[in-house]
């Protein structure tokens, strides 16, 4: 039987940017600081950084490269930890998460970040918010060898954590990230509408789509959409 609520459930699996933490840096960074940054490394007009910048995460979108700054480091031709450091002061949680978070560890769940990004993104940003004092494990799609978009992923994960998919609870902004996660079993799937504090939300109609985590907690919150 899967976790109808939030109570029922024994693992929770937060992913990190636009879940946990505001999107909008993120967003900030890749389109339009980094341009910004290569078009004064590189000695470009600021369009034609945008446009080869761009053209450049186009092209590998959706792959393990894209959330792989190493990758980019080398791709561009620059830092990207380091580039990244220069506006970590706009690393911020999303609204409730801290709220969230006190309510969870209070609640003797398995609570496991799952991420797509880079382990030195997760210290980066562990550092600007001290995220990882709230959660029991860390996966990073780059230790397992596949992002969270592929089964290879979830069977990784399973072999790692040895979860019980129906006592298991994952949210995500991602709704390619959830529908991968469902195929492979997981029983709630959670989506988050509200990634970036400077979007409106897009709600999802495939998983349970709320605007706050704290939402999550209610008594009357129905987490399952399938049976
Ligand atoms: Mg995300």
């Amino acid at each position: 039987m899967v976790a109808q609520s939030f109570t029922e459930a024994s693992t929770v699996l937060l992913d990190m940017d636009g879940t946990l933490l505001d999107l909008d840096y993120d967003s900030y960074f890749w389109n339009e600081y980094l341009p910004i940054r290569f078009s004064q490394i590189h000695n470009k007009t600021n369009n034609e950084a945008t446009r080869i910048v761009h053209h450049a995460l186009e092209k590998h979108r959706g792959t393990l490269n894209w959330y792989c700054t190493d990758f980019w480091s080398h791709e561009f031709q620059l830092d990207i930890i380091g580039l990244k450091t220069e506006i970590s002061h706009l690393i911020a949680y999303r609204p409730e998460t801290l709220a969230f978070m006190n309510q969870l560890v209070k609640m003797n769940k398995r609570v496991v970040l799952t991420t797509n990004a880079h382990p030195n993104v997760i210290t980066l940003k562990n550092v600007a918010t001290g995220l990882l004092t709230y959660v029991d494990e860390v996966v990073s799609s780059h230790d397992l060898g596949n992002p969270k978009e592929d089964q290879a992923f979830w069977h990784n994960l399973q072999s790692q954590l040895d979860f019980d998919p129906q006592k298991t609870i994952f949210v995500d902004d991602s709704s390619a990230v959830l529908n991968a996660a469902k195929r492979y079993g997981v029983g709630t799937t959670v989506h988050i509408a509200t990634p970036s504090s400077k979007l409106p939300p897009k709600p999802c109609r495939d998983h349970p789509s709320i605007n706050n985590l704290m939402d999550l907690l209610h008594p009357s919150m129905t987490l399952s959409i399938t049976s």
